[in-house]
Order: structure tokens, then sequence, then C-alpha cells
């Protein structure tokens, strides 16, 4: 997460810097042994691009996503560059990146604001696994009814909702799993959709 000094109109809302070579981006996340992919498809948000509360007036700031493997020793983050070796320097090859590929030259001497979150952070104050940190992936073994169902097996009455259950990540998804629990809650057994609150 970055904090920079005047504007960025080189970059959209949303932006998503592709590398050409897709198949070892995969690959370095994935396949053991595993290594942070360099360079890395990243996506990189600017919500002071729409909202004005998200930074000071003329100034932006800036939420980079940069995949890497599931490995919490890969570490934790920090303020201001305190982060673990490999977070700090994945941090700074994003932002070599987007002053690249983005053609922002003084964007690295702009950022005022800088704090980065590794997956050690995920594993340690989110308690998830691995310190991924978008829960288990859609494959064929883990997705619909070979997913963790919403109702415990073990402990009756105990429910589950969120992205490592049904149906499965993502905000919009996450509520859907919402919207299962508080059918079970109801005993209703309908596909249709809960009305919406008045
Ligand atoms: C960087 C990033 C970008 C994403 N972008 C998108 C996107 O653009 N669109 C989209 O749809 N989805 C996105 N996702 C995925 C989405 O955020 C998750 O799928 C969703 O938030 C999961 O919701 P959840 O309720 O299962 O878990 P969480 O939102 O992680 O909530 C779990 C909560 O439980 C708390 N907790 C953990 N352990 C304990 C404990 N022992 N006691 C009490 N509380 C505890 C945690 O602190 C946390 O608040 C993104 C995820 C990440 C990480």
């Amino acid at each position: 997460m970055l904090g920079v000094r005047g504007g960025l109109p080189e970059l959209a809302h949303h932006t998503l810097l592709f590398t050409r070579d897709w198949t070892a981006n995969f690959e370095a996340i994935f396949t053991p042994p595993t290594t942070i992919p360099a360079p890395a498809s990243i996506y990189v948000c600017r919500p002071s691009a729409t909202d004005p509360g998200a930074a000071p007036e003329g100034d932006e700031n800036l939420f980079i996503l940069v995949p890497v493997p599931a490995d919490p020793g890969i570490g934790a983050g920090g303020i201001a560059g305190a982060g673990a070796g490999d977070v700090e320097a994945t941090a700074d090859r994003a932002i070599r990146q987007i002053v690249e590929w983005a053609d922002i030259p003084d964007l690295a001497e702009r950022i005022v604001v800088r704090r980065t979150i590794g997956p050690a952070d995920f594993a340690d104050d989110l308690n998830s696994w691995r310190g991924g940190a978008l829960g288990l992936a859609h494959t064929l073994r883990q997705s619909a009814f070979l997913r963790g169902r919403n109702a415990s097996a073990r402990v009756a009455g105990l429910l589950y909702a969120g992205s490592s259950t049904l149906p499965g990540i993502g905000l919009p998804m996450c509520l859907i799993s919402a919207e299962l629990v508080l059918k079970r809650l109801r005993g209703d057994t309908s596909a249709a959709r809960l009305a919406e609150p008045l």
C-alpha cells in the first residue's frame, strides 16, 4: 500500500499489468519448488481516482496486489520497508514495474507512505492456511459438493460462511455463503434467493 504525493493520471482506478510469459508466472506460484515470479502479473488499484476520501487532496493512494506462492516462509510485511527481505524486494520490483510499464519515472521519489503485507501476516493475523490470501482454490476436488459444507458434520448447529466453504472465493460468493447459512437456520431448502431487506 502506497501513499504518493501528487497525481497519477497514468493509472486507471483498476490497472492490470500482465507479463508475456503467462505459463512461467503460474508455474512459479504453483509448481514446487515455488518462487516469487519476477516480473509478476500485478493488479494496481488507485482508489483515489474515484474516492476523494482515499488520499489528501491532490495526492494518491495505491494498492498493489502481487500474486505469490501460499508460503508463510516468504515472511511478513512492515511499514516503510521494515518487512521481511523477500516481501520488500517484491514490493520494490512491483514499484519499478509500474515506473517502467506505466511510464511514471518519478513514482519512487514521490512515495511518502509504504506498508507491505506478506503471507506470514495472513497466517498470523487471519489464521489463513499456509498464509493464502484467498482460501481453497476452485479446483475440481474443492468445488461444488466436494467443497467443505456450510454445516459441520461433527458439531450440531455449527454453520460456516466464507471463502473456504460453499460456494467459494470472493465477496459475491461469500455473501451467497452467508445466505446459505441463513437459509439453513430458517429451514429454507428452496433454490430461490432471499428477499432483500427493506
Ligand atoms: C488482496 C485481496 C484482494 C481481493 N480482491 C477481491 C476482489 O476484487 N473481489 C472479490 O470478490 N474478492 C476479492 N478478494 C477475496 C475476498 O476478499 C475474500 O474471498 C473474502 O473477503 C473472504 O471472506 P471471509 O468472510 O471468508 O474471510 P475474511 O474476510 O478474511 O474474514 C475473516 C475474519 O475472521 C477473523 N478471524 C480470523 N481468526 C479469528 C479468530 N480466531 N477469532 C476471531 N476472528 C478471527 C479475521 O480477522 C477476519 O476479519 C480479495 C482478497 C485479497 C486478500
